[in-house]
């Protein structure tokens, strides 16, 4: 039974504070195996941060919060130990080398937990995330990429390390509905391969189409979780979008 079964990943009290900014604040969820979960809120509602703070990079929870991975807390380990643990996180931009080529840039942005012997990343393990991923010429230099295909390195460059967990940082931005799509379909595959996916995403289309539940950040807090169509036409949801 879905409900009873232990989370794959439980939030417990976290909070980040710069200073007299809560970023985030006392944030709990939890999210079971084989789940897209959604995590919405206007800019600067704390999502990226909670992303740095899950993923221990650059720094983690303030002192009380819990992130426990299969029951296992996470919180002080580095951050390549977390990915190692199945933590694995994309970026708001693609980070990517546009002089080097696609094959080049997943061996040089791999996480130092998807290196095996000699301190490489396994060949078969590059190809693999390239081919499911969809870039099927490695050479091409990535200057040449289009967007959507950027987005692509970017998350082969994730799943390199094998993910129980991807953290997708508004994948969709920027992208054309076609292109969309496109990342909708690659999503989908990449969360029928196994892989828990939470998804960041200021376009609702992609959340409704992806997001089985979600919960909406406002000034760090959460103040609305539940099914796409039920949270996206939340009063509340709606005025933090819109503003005072
Ligand atoms: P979102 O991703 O939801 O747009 P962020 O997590 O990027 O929001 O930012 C949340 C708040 O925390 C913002 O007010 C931002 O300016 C602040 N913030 C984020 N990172 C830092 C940091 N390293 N130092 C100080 N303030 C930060
Ligand atoms: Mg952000």
């Amino acid at each position: 039974d879905r409900d009873t079964e232990a989370p794959l990943l439980s939030v417990r009290g976290v909070s980040k504070t710069f200073g007299k900014l809560a970023a985030v604040r006392d944030v709990s969820f939890d999210v079971r195996s084989g789940e897209v979960f959604g995590l919405a809120g206007p800019n600067g509602a704390g999502k990226s941060t909670l992303f740095n703070v899950l993923t221990g990079v650059p720094f983690g929870p303030d002192p009380g919060g819990h992130v426990l991975l299969r029951g296992q807390d996470v919180v002080g380990r580095p951050g390549w130990s977390i990915t190692r643990a199945g933590l694995v996180r994309t970026f708001q931009t693609e980070a990517v080398f546009d002089d080097l080529s696609v094959l080049q840039n997943v061996r040089v942005c791999a996480s130092p937990s998807a290196l095996g012997r000699r301190g490489r990343v396994a060949e078969d393990r590059v190809r693999e995330a390239l081919e499911t991923v969809g870039l099927t010429d490695g050479d091409a230099p990535a200057k040449q990429l289009s967007l959507v295909d950027r987005k692509r390195l970017m998350i082969a460059t994730a799943i390199v390390s094998r993910p129980s967990v991807l953290l997708l940082d508004e994948p969709a931005a920027g992208l054309e509905p076609q292109d969309q799509d496109q990342l909708i379909d690659l999503l989908r595959t990449i969360n029928a391969a196994g892989v828990t996916i939470i998804l960041v995403e200021h376009v609702l289309r992609v959340l409704r189409t992806l997001c089985g539940r979600m919960i909406v950040l406002d000034a760090g807090a959460v103040i609305a979780g539940g099914a796409p169509e039920q949270v996206l036409a939340d009063p509340a949801v709606v005025q933090a979008y819109l503003g005072p």
